[in-house]
């Protein structure tokens, strides 16, 4: 079987002559496919039985199956898939008020970086995900979406695994979400813990593309026992490389910081972090810990967040302090595997 979402056009054209089709059937199925997003071969109106039955014989659309699923009360959906090996990734939609809805995917099965406060991290690395399987959790929303009548508006990497770590698979993703769903690059985010060579690499990609560097540590030895990844490129490495990618396209960088209690949400943080970025085009995003069987931390509490934030205004930095979503539904990174496969849910 072969998977169309693997198919460039002209891959979809040689295969629609191969099956003795009129080469004018590949553009009406890839209209139907990232156009009206059908998820089924049948719901292609305007194709003959006849096509759609040798379509069906010899194609799928996608490879991902759903495990399980989850629905919070704040509107935010999570879904757990089994890859044809058998692997399984999670992608989450969050759904916000002012409409946009935005998808979080996976890069990768697990993940090799083992930050000790993830729950991917704390499952090890399973393998990397291809092209298609990333650009596939995203295109399954935005099916959902438009069978409502609405559209999925941004995407972010944020889910498993280490994009920068799967570089040429991820880009290739991004790609195919600006080319085949229209989502506009500055709609897209790319989340790194901190491969220095990838982010000067992805400086040169001429792509508006945004980018989100998980830093959550000002101070080196504190930030390599939270994330063994600081070994390899400190603080100082991760910083230059982010000046150079400030300075190469122009775009601001957004810092993400999992605010964990009594241990990055004090003054003495704030001060090291506001030293470390004044004068940086950059954002901090702050997100409050989930917490995850393996590891010990808290939340930190909302109170130190305001002293957190007014320190690096003085810094002239500015911040977000981001509402937890789905806290009802294992929504964290990795959570839903761990919860799943602890219940021992699958279907
Ligand atoms: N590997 C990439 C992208 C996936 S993780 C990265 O690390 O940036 C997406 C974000 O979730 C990162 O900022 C990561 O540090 C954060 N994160 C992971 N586990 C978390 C947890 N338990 N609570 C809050 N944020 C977490
Ligand atoms: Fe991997 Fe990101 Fe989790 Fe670190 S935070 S273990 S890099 S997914």
């Amino acid at each position: 079987m072969i998977n169309l979402y693997e198919l460039s056009f002209d891959d979809l054209v040689e295969l629609v002559s191969g099956l003795g089709e009129k080469r004018f059937r590949a553009r009406q199925i890839w209209d139907w496919i990232y156009d009206k997003r059908v998820d089924k071969f049948d719901a292609m109106s305007n194709l003959p039985q006849s096509t759609i039955k040798r379509l069906s014989e010899a194609a799928s659309l996608g490879s991902l199956e759903l495990a399980a699923r989850q629905a919070s009360r704040d509107g935010t959906e999570k879904r757990l898939y089994r890859l044809k090996d058998g692997q399984l990734i999670e992608s989450v939609l969050m759904p916000y008020d002012d409409k946009r809805k935005t998808a979080c995917i996976s890069s990768q099965a697990g993940c090799a970086m083992g930050c000790v406060f993830c729950a991917t991290g704390q499952m090890g690395f399973g393998r990397q995900l291809d092209a298609a399987e990333i650009f596939e959790q995203a295109m399954i929303f935005g099916q959902d979406l438009a069978a409502r009548g609405e559209r999925l508006s941004n995407v972010v990497f944020m889910g498993m695994g280490e994009p920068f770590h799967n570089y040429a698979q991820s880009l290739e993703a991004v790609r195919r979400l600006m080319d085949r769903l229209g989502i506009g690059a500055r709609h897209i985010t790319i989340s790194t813990v901190g491969l220095a060579p990838q982010i000067r690499r992805f400086a040169d990609e001429g792509l508006q593309v945004n980018l989100a560097v998980s830093l959550h540590k000002s101070d080196d030895a504190e930030r390599s026992a939270l994330m063994p990844v600081n070994r390899r490129w400190n603080i100082d490495e991760l910083l230059a490389a982010c000046r150079y990618y400030v300075k190469r396209t122009n775009r601001r960088i957004t810092f993400e910081w999992a605010a964990i209690a009594g241990e990055n949400d004090t003054e003495e943080e704030a001060r090291g972090l506001g030293h470390l970025l004044a004068g940086l085009l950059c954002h901090v995003n702050i997100i409050p810990l989930n917490p995850t069987g393996g590891y010990a931390g808290a939340p930190a509490p909302t109170a130190n967040l305001d002293r957190f934030t007014a320190i690096l205004r003085q810094y002239g930095v500015g911040t977000t302090v981001r509402v937890r979503r789905g806290i009802d539904i294992d929504a964290g990174c990795g959570q839903l595997k761990t919860a799943v496969l602890s219940r021992n849910q699958i279907a």
